[in-house]
């Protein structure tokens, strides 16, 4: 097996907690040559590293000391406080929009990509990402995945 050797600053893919989708992200930390932390290119979420479960070998190497999970309460609670950077890339993304050109949310609507929605729950929204009959949609608490329509 070829594996890579990864360090600090490479990007990888990796499933993004926030946009609930396997993202490039950028590796931030390694602990004993394995990615411990990633910031996601796409939201600019720092998170402990996830493998995606492609990548996991059903071989485990049984020599292998066996690792402490490292997602303390503390971690976690970190985790959570970046939200705020959300704020940050939604007025960015939201910024030079046309507000004429916002659309009110639907489930049956159907929105491109870039387009600025109006939802009656999160307010507003840009679209980021439109696949089939799901949209995600940048709101000031950070991405959602909506219905629209096909
Ligand atoms: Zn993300």
């Amino acid at each position: 097996m070829n594996v890579r050797v990864k360090s600090a600053g490479d990007i990888l893919d990796a499933n993004c907690t926030r946009c609930r989708a396997l993202t490039n992200h950028t590796i931030v930390a390694m602990v004993d040559g394995r990615v411990a932390r990633v910031k996601c290119n796409t939201c600019g979420g720092e998170h402990n590293y996830h493998a995606p479960k492609e990548e996991k070998s059903p071989v485990v190497r049984r020599a292998a000391a066996p690792k402490e999970r490292s997602s303390s309460p503390a971690a976690a609670r970190k985790e959570k406080d970046t939200a705020p950077r959300y704020h940050e890339q939604w007025e960015a993304a939201l910024a030079g929009k046309d507000e004429d050109k916002v659309k009110e949310y639907d489930m049956s609507g159907k929105f491109a990509k870039d387009t600025v929605v109006r939802h009656s729950t999160f307010g507003l929204g840009i679209v980021t990402m439109v696949v089939g009959n799901k949209m995600d949609v940048l709101f000031t608490d950070g991405p959602k995945l909506l219905r629209c329509g096909k």
